[in-house]
């Protein structure tokens, strides 16, 4: 079972870099997958592609079966399902408090009051963050931050979660701390794709791990093979 199928994917950027090239790949349901590559590999195009924040020049994808499409009401139907939370979370939060901040998402999504405040508590509770939900969003540390842009993902519910470098710029106790969440998250039933420089760590921690070179695809297997390839 797929969520994601990707067909000779190519994006070219308005300049004409191409930073993914015939990319052929799929994302199994489930799975705690860790994109691995250097910086300008095309790790972040690729997110916002599965996210259907930029546009193929050429090729396609699939999310359960169903060829994505670039109207409104097909984006907003995948983004229910697909969460990304962006490297930096000043990119993804906006004023107000904490709850404010999460309770956003689902609001948006026209759900009730009374699933609204469900599913922002949960959010909560799973990100550590219950306890700062009235502090103003501006004066957090990097490290709640990310808990918080990761709550208001979590807050509606998707069944993918895609993270951009979620531990970048952490020191090793908030960077435990985010992956012992994301570890919680996938308990819940869900696909966990993130980006890491950490390769130690992605071997560690993922079931299936990609590496990006220059817009293609080196390697998609297990961490063992890998380690045992290089
Ligand atoms: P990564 O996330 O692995 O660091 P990116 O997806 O950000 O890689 O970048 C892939 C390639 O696309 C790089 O060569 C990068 O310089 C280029 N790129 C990224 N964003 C843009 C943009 N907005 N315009 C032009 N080129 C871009
Ligand atoms: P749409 O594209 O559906 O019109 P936007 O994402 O542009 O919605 O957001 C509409 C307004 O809500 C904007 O003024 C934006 O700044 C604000 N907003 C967006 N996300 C949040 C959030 N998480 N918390 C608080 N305000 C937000």
């Amino acid at each position: 079972e797929y969520f994601f199928e990707i067909n000779q994917l190519t994006h070219r950027y308005a300049d004409g870099t191409t930073a993914l090239h015939n990319l052929t790949l799929t994302i199994k349901k489930g799975k705690k997958i860790a994109l691995l590559g250097k910086n300008g590999a095309g790790k972040s195009t690729l997110f916002q592609h599965l996210n259907g924040l930029l546009k193929p020049a050429s090729g396609t994808i699939y999310f359960n079966g169903d060829k994505l499409r670039y109207d409104r009401q097909s984006l907003l139907k995948l983004r229910k399902h697909v969460g990304i939370v962006f490297q930096d979370p000043d990119s993804q939060l906006f004023s107000g408090t904490v709850k404010q901040d999460i309770s956003f998402g689902p609001h948006n999504l026209g759900w009730s009051k009374e699933m609204v405040e469900k599913q922002t508590a949960w959010a909560m509770e799973l990100t550590e963050t219950t306890n700062l939900q009235d502090r103003p969003i501006h004066f957090l540390s990097l490290g709640q931050k990310k808990r918080v842009s990761i709550a208001g993902v979590l807050a509606m519910d998707p069944d993918v979660f895609i993270l951009d470098e979620p531990t970048a710029g952490l020191d090793a106790y908030y960077a435990k701390q985010i992956m012992r969440i994301l570890e919680d998250i996938h308990q819940k039933d869900k696909t966990i794709i993130l980006s890491t420089h950490d390769v130690q760590h992605a071997y560690e921690w993922a079931d299936e791990i990609i590496v990006l070179n220059n817009g293609e695809s080196l390697y998609h297997g297990d961490p063992v093979t890998i380690f045992y390839q290089e």
